[in-house]
């Protein structure tokens, strides 16, 4: 297990490098380790080499993982990064520190008012559909700066930044530098974007987070 302690120290120095390149801070830019669907000796193998940042994409699974490495290690910053279904949003306030795939009003007026049951105001990150794709997720490009303001304005939340998966084209950096001029005329400073094939060109094009799954730990048990 070695191995997934070789990745997490190669990929941060790439970071560094690309920071560097491009001229950015590379302090700027957080590795998430995506541990779905790995096995828990990987996902411990991070962990014990001093790894605190994760993603994952399903409340079930991050619910039969997260709370007994919770136990074992402190520090833990868990992310939500796929698709949350509105009678999941009660959980997923309990289980995550930061929810990446808010992509909806109706999901966010839910999550204002679990969030406000639980006592909770969790940073969170407003998905954008950034290719206009059927099968993704995401707000729509129309309908992203009306549904900011209504989750910052009407809603309360704390919205820091925003989140994409481009489409699976060659050219990826014309959707992160979409992304980043959404971000920026609306004032929001965190970007996630960027996953193991491509979190260099997310990097040059502001990604604060970069979300790396295989890159860290290897392919994935379907
Ligand atoms: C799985 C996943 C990743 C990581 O993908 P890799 O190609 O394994 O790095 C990143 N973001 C999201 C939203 C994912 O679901």
């Amino acid at each position: 297990m070695t191995e997934v302690a070789d990745n997490l120290a190669d990929i941060q120095q790439k970071i560094s490098k690309i920071a560097e390149k491009w001229q950015r801070e590379a302090e700027e830019i957080s590795l998430m380790a995506v541990s779905k669907k790995q096995p828990l000796d990987r996902v411990e193998a991070a962990l014990d080499a001093g790894h605190r940042l994760f993603g994952e994409n399903r409340v079930q699974e991050a619910k039969e993982k997260w709370p007994a490495f919770r136990e074992k290690f402190n520090g833990i910053e868990l992310h939500l990064i796929g698709p949350l279904q509105t009678n999941k949003a009660k959980e997923a306030v309990v289980l995550f520190d930061v929810i990446q795939s808010v992509d909806r009003p109706k999901l966010a007026r839910i999550l204002a008012r679990e969030m406000k049951a639980a006592n909770k105001n969790l940073p969170l990150y407003i998905q954008v559909n950034i290719g206009e794709e059927d099968q993704k997720s995401g707000i729509s490009l129309q309908e992203a700066d009306g549904f900011i303001r209504e989750c910052r304005e009407d809603l309360d939340l704390n919205i820091i930044g925003l989140m994409c998966i481009p489409p699976n084209v060659e050219q990826v950096a014309p959707y992160f530098a979409l992304l980043a001029r959404i971000a920026k005329r609306n004032g929001l400073e965190k970007l996630s974007m960027g996953m193991s094939g491509d979190y260099e060109t997310a990097i040059q094009f502001g990604a604060t987070s970069v979300r790396v799954g295989t890159g860290v730990f290897g392919s994935r048990a379907y």
